[in-house]
């Protein structure tokens, strides 16, 4: 049996070996905790993003999708509470220069004496907590002084509160409705680690629901419900995941009630997702800081007016690949050999189906090349692969996460069909090429 460290181990290094993720500007050293998606990183990326945008998005008419910029004005980052309260409590050792979280500390361990015990620094010399902002600073335009500093913005929820009216007046949607973004945020984490878990730059998925005071709990429970219910149509297995409450000093400066979903990573449980009920805050802020009304007004009962509570749910997309890369990997024996396969649902997998000529001759690449050529007219993600024997190329898929091979052989030329190898089962059903496309549109959901 392994253990987490292990599992993380081996798991980064298919990672890399496949070229799902690799290290920022690795050549030079690598940028700490920032990553890279190589090209089945990237698919699997898009394909986290895209089911999300469509279970929000596209499946509902309550919710409208935006995409607001990174900079933004600075007095947003004021009003929001960020540049008073976007803290971390910071520790430094003075002898070793290592940095600790202060509310982490207890399962902190000294670098330089890795045998201690977690949270034992009796002869370090640690400093006092102090605050520290975890927004990045930068400045706009050619003049660096304190008049143009602007932030990488941490969170992309911002961006719709600003945009709240624009939205509702473009949209003509009524309250309850919501905003949806995807995009980058920044945060200078002071420990980040655990590969993808925590970096310093990462992408959200952030949904705003707007609701009427009073309706809010109910407002609250019912995405708390919905999201769980996304998490599992990943296939990401139901015992893995749990909801943790934040106790009353866990409590964001903005939220009445959070909740997170937390996933049981090798290195511990963890959150993956967090459902905020960020009550009438950020809205009530920036009305009071930018001059502007930022109420709701009752379109049929026009004296009903009120600023909208928000419950808000925010899950990062390297979170959600994590999780399902952790959840998806195994190492099995077939056939007294040693597989490493990624059992991804379908729908997440980076290649939904390779095409695998046999032996290169005989007519079987003209007709690999065929098949796939379909596939691509289909929108559905193929990959042709001759090299080397068959049992190696099914063993690249599988460690890939490719759900299906089909495989051209002899008899695929005189009878027109080809067999269709299942990732999980290991199963080979012979079928005919014609409907091909539909059989496996079927299947990848
Ligand atoms: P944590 O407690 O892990 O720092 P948080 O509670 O500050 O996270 P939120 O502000 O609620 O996180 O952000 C929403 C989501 O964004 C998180 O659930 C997570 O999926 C993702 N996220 C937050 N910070 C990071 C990060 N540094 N790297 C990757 N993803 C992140």
């Amino acid at each position: 049996m392994s253990n987490g460290s292990d599992l993380m181990d081996r798991l980064v290094s298919l990672c890399k070996r496949r070229g799902f993720v690799f290290q920022s500007s690795e050549i030079y050293g690598g940028t700490g905790s920032v990553w890279d998606y190589g090209p089945l990183g990237v698919e699997l990326q898009r394909n986290v993003k895209e089911a999300w945008w469509r279970a929000m998005v596209h499946e509902r008419d309550d919710i409208e999708g935006l995409d607001a910029a990174i900079l933004m004005h600075p007095r947003v980052w004021e009003a929001s509470g960020h540049v008073a309260g976007f803290t971390d409590p910071l520790i430094d050792c003075r002898a070793c220069k290592a940095r600790f979280r202060a509310d982490q500390i207890e399962s902190a361990q000294c670098p330089r004496k890795p045998s201690r015990r977690p949270g034992e620094f009796e002869d370090c010399s640690l400093t006092e907590p102090r605050q520290f902002n975890l927004m990045f600073k930068t400045f706009m335009g050619p003049v660096e002084d304190s008049a143009a500093v602007i932030y990488l913005r941490p969170e992309t929820a911002q961006g719709s509160y600003v945009n709240f009216h624009n939205v509702l007046n473009a949209s003509r949607q009524r309250v309850p409705f919501g905003i949806a973004q995807v995009g980058k945020a920044f945060r200078n984490e002071i420990t980040p680690g655990n590969f993808i878990f925590r970096t310093r730059e990462f992408e959200q998925m952030e949904m705003q629901f707007f609701v009427e005071p009073g309706t809010d709990d109910e407002w609250f429970e019912y995405w708390k419900a919905k999201r769980m219910e996304w998490v599992q149509s990943l296939g990401i297995r139901a015992e893995k995941l749990r909801f943790d409450e934040h106790g009353p000093d866990e409590l964001a400066h903005y939220a009445k009630r959070a909740f997170d979903i937390q996933y049981e990573f090798p290195f511990g449980w963890s959150e993956f997702e967090g459902i905020h009920n960020r009550t009438d805050y950020d809205l009530r802020r920036h009305q009071e800081y930018s001059g502007r009304k930022l109420e709701y007004v009752d379109p049929v009962d026009r004296n009903k007016r009120y600023i909208p509570y928000v419950i808000e749910t925010a899950v990062g997309v390297g979170r959600v690949m994590l999780a399902a890369l952790v959840d998806a990997y195994h190492e099995e024996e077939v056939d007294g050999e040693q597989r490493v396969v990624l059992r991804l649902h379908p729908r997440l997998a980076p290649i939904k189906v390779a095409v695998l000529p046999l032996i290169r001759k005989d007519g079987m690449p003209e007709m690999a090349e065929r098949i796939q050529k379909e596939f691509r007219a289909a929108g559905i993600n193929s990959f042709y692969d001759d090299a080397g024997s068959i049992g190696k190329r099914y063993r690249r898929m599988d460690e890939a996460g490719t759900p299906f091979a089909i495989t051209v052989d002899g008899e695929s030329m005189s009878g027109n069909t080809v067999t269709i190898r299942d990732r999980d089962t290991l199963q080979q059903e012979r079928v005919s090429v014609d409907g091909l496309v539909e059989f496996i549109r079927k299947r990848i959901g």
